[in-house]
């Protein structure tokens, strides 16, 4: 760790401790505040265009009269539960769902609590020093210790919901559950969880706590970006990442796609291969089509170009009675760092509504039959509410399970394929979502933790295999559903199976994230609250019996869980720790050349063959090629996606007659290996030598503590773990 670095934190638990003692944290009634933004309560509008009309005008009135009177009907729900805590009994509606979930009788959460060791203290103090006025003294700091601890215990987790938005009923339940404490209006002092309903961004200037959302989320799980991550993943480990589709992102690689298809039908007349075109930010089905030839692709919308995604479409999916499905499963990334993936055991298995085909030019335009999102299919005449969460068109993913093992399926091996599919695909974000944190949340400064819910969708091939479709960064939290209650009136009525499943994942997904539980650990000290840890201690024994009342986690760790099997994929972030450490903390998410240079210099990259000259051109050609690509290019400089093809290229330089992958994973073990001696160099230098040198710039000078102690540490890890790396074949778990 630099000086810098070790001085910032320094000061950071300085700000910390102090904080501490100004603010108790004791009271019991809410302080509520104004929202700042009027629309928080609103859900999102959206207006969807579709492949077919038929469901237009049917839709026009959802988006009309009839949904704000359900959203009154909402607000009358959300009355009830903010009635005062322990008032209002908890909400359990008896569905044939699965086992019943109320949560059963339990303690008081407000009692008083003795804090063991503290009288033990105080006395050892009293007899060494005898004297009544020290006897006084020690009482009154032992009463005003003893007062802060219980108050501490005695307060319950708080969490704003100000911002929580579709996900706000389902939220509701949740804290009730839990006995925690809601501030639906948000509140003048620090909450313990703030509930985003889209982007970290929702509200600004949190400085503790934690949301629920990360930095850059939304933006890395756009189609265009989801596709290069994995695609990166893809060059590095072809075999491991085949479970995403063959994509080409448009408009950049339209000639491309083009010259591909064409040289395959050359080369296989008889192939009639069918392609997806995604819209980049679309979601729910939006834009959506089926081509069969590119020159059917609608490349241009106005005078603009589109940015979409062409996907291979799988030809073959699994089908239960005649009809495509796919599956949405809730994954909680509780944190980057360390990385910790945890997976819903139950998910939501979404169903077409017209008996499936293999695509043919004539039912291309069919929607009912070849896409699975339930925003669509609700509106065809064919869709089935049920209140059976093994029936209908939405059912829980167990059920299907279920009906899969009753026919011979070995449903464990499709869990582990998908929980490997899971972690793998984690594993190609990470890389990119440290650079939005760092940007936002730099280390040394005050500022939240993050952790968020995403939903995957995945599709089961015939053969079983499951295959990522996409990955939600703000999955639907609703529990209700719409209803054609008359010919072309929706309502929204409340909904069996989300509400089993969702409610679930939010209130697990809390008591995971409950500072109690929470260790202190490097992100928590890049922004999260160190005083946490003490809670956790005084508070762990009342709770006990409550949280053991509780229904068991739905909420299942794979990682660090199965890391053995999957920590050798991690080369992009080893990359990504090395482009940090020479970004720097200024909050920037871009590379200058000046940094870049360094990079190359103190990594002792450069050499007769390959000169500095040489360098700068690189910086120059690659940065300029991927600011054309992106959509937002208002900071300038080099992006980590070209830094990492930067990199790429310089490992093929080098080690010319290795694998990709072995290029790449020398060229990190050469870089470690130059920086490390450049630390060792430089560590036993007296300061007054350096007065004579260069100014090195601050970049390297002020190396990120989430890049640089991870760097070491994944290191290690990736390296350590190559020989462990898991046979095709291996069964991650059930
Ligand atoms: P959106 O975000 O608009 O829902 P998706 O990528 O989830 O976009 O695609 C919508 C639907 O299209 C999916 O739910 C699935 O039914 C179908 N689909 C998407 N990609 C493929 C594919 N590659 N092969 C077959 N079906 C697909």
């Amino acid at each position: 760790m630099s000086d810098h670095h070790e001085k910032a934190k320094v000061q950071f638990d300085l700000m910390k401790s102090s904080g501490e003692g100004a603010d108790p944290e004791t009271e019991v009634e809410p302080e509520q505040v104004a929202p700042t933004d009027a629309s928080a309560s609103l859900s999102p509008g959206t207006d969807h265009i579709r492949l077919t009309l038929r469901r237009e005008t049917s839709r026009a009135s959802v988006n009309g009269r009839n949904r704000s009177k359900s959203r009154g009907k909402q607000s009358s729900r959300d009355r009830n539960t903010n009635t005062k805590q322990g008032s209002d009994p908890v909400r359990h509606k008896p569905t044939d769902c699965g086992p019943g979930k109320g949560v059963p009788q339990s303690p008081d959460s407000d009692q008083t609590l003795q804090i063991k060791g503290t009288e033990k203290i105080l006395q050892a103090t009293t007899q060494a020093n005898g004297t009544a006025e020290q006897l006084k003294v020690g009482k009154a700091v032992h009463e005003k210790d003893e007062g802060r601890k219980i108050a501490k215990k005695r307060r319950s987790i708080t969490v704003d919901t100000s911002k929580a938005k579709t996900s706000l009923e389902a939220l509701k339940l949740s804290i009730k559950q839990l006995k925690w404490k809601e501030f639906p209006m948000g509140r003048r002092t620090a909450c313990d969880i703030y509930w985003h309903g889209v982007s970290f961004h929702d509200s600004e200037n949190i400085v503790s706590g934690q949301v629920n959302k990360f930095p850059g989320m939304i933006e890395m799980l756009r189609k265009i970006n989801l596709s290069r991550a994995v695609r990166t993943m893809q060059e590095l480990f072809p075999e491991e990442y085949n479970f995403y589709p063959r994509s080409w992102i448009l408009p950049e690689e339209l000639q491309h796609f083009c010259a591909q298809i064409r040289l395959l039908k050359e080369k296989e007349p008889t192939l009639k291969p069918t392609f997806i075109v995604k819209p980049d930010s679309g979601s729910q089905g939006d834009g959506i089509y089926l081509i069969r030839d590119p020159a059917d692709l609608r490349v241009i919308s106005g005078s603009q170009v589109k940015q979409a995604v062409v996907q291979e479409y799988i030809q073959k999916p699994l089908l239960i009675d005649k009809l495509k499905f796919d599956v949405r499963l809730y994954v909680l990334v509780r944190s980057l760092e360390p990385l910790e993936i945890y997976i819903a055991k139950e998910g939501l298995s979404r169903f077409c509504t017209e008996p499936y085909q293999e695509p043919s030019q004539k039912n291309l335009s069919h929607v009912f039959m070849h896409l699975t999102n339930y925003s669509l299919n609700v509106h065809s005449g064919n869709f089935v509410h049920s209140d059976s969460c093994s029936t209908g068109s939405k059912r829980t993913f167990s059920s299907v399970l279920y009906r899969l093992a009753s026919k011979g399926v070995d449903i464990k091996k499709v869990w582990s394929d998908i929980i490997a599919l899971v972690i793998k695909t984690v594993i190609a974000l990470v890389p990119e979502l440290k650079v939005y944190y760092q940007a936002d949340i730099p280390p040394g400064k005050p500022g939240p933790t993050c952790f968020q819910i995403l939903g995957f969708d995945i599709l089961l091939m015939k053969n079983l295999k499951p295959v990522l479709l996409e990955v939600n960064a703000n999955p639907s939290m609703r529990i209700e559903h719409e209803q054609e209650v008359s010919p072309g009136v929706y309502e929204y009525v409340p909904s069996p199976v989300d509400e089993e499943v969702k409610v679930s994942v939010i209130r697990d997904t809390l008591r995971l994230m409950d500072p109690a539980q929470r260790k202190p650990h490097l992100s928590n000290l890049l922004g999260g609250a160190p005083e946490e840890a003490v809670i956790v201690e005084a508070g762990l024994d009342e709770k006990a019996e409550f949280v053991q009342s509780l229904p068991s986690l739905c909420l299942k760790q794979v990682f660090p869980k199965y890391m053995k099997q999957f920590n050798y994929l991690r080369i992009v972030e080893q990359i990504a720790d090395m482009f940090l450490r020479f970004l720097g903390v200024k909050g920037t998410m871009k590379l200058g050349p000046t940094s870049f240079r360094t990079f190359i210099r103190n990594c002792k990259l450069s050499n007769s063959s390959f000169s500095m000259a040489s360098v700068d051109i690189l910086y120059i050609d690659i940065t300029r090629r991927w600011a054309g690509m992106a959509s937002d290019s208002r900071e300038s400089g080099m992006c980590l996606q070209a830094f990492v093809e930067a990199f790429i290229y310089l490992a093929s330089r080098r080690f010319k007659a290795l694998p990709l992958r072995e290029q790449v994973l020398s060229l990190l073990e050469l870089c470690d290996a130059a920086l490390e001696g450049q630390a060792h160099d430089e560590k036993p230098r007296p300061q007054k030598h350096h007065s004579n040198l260069n100014p090195a710039p601050a970049v390297s000078e002020a190396p990120s503590a989430l890049g640089s102690s991870a760097h070491a540490r994944h290191h290690l890890d990736c390296r350590g773990h190559q020989a462990l790396q898991p046979s095709a074949k291996e069964n991650v778990e059930n």
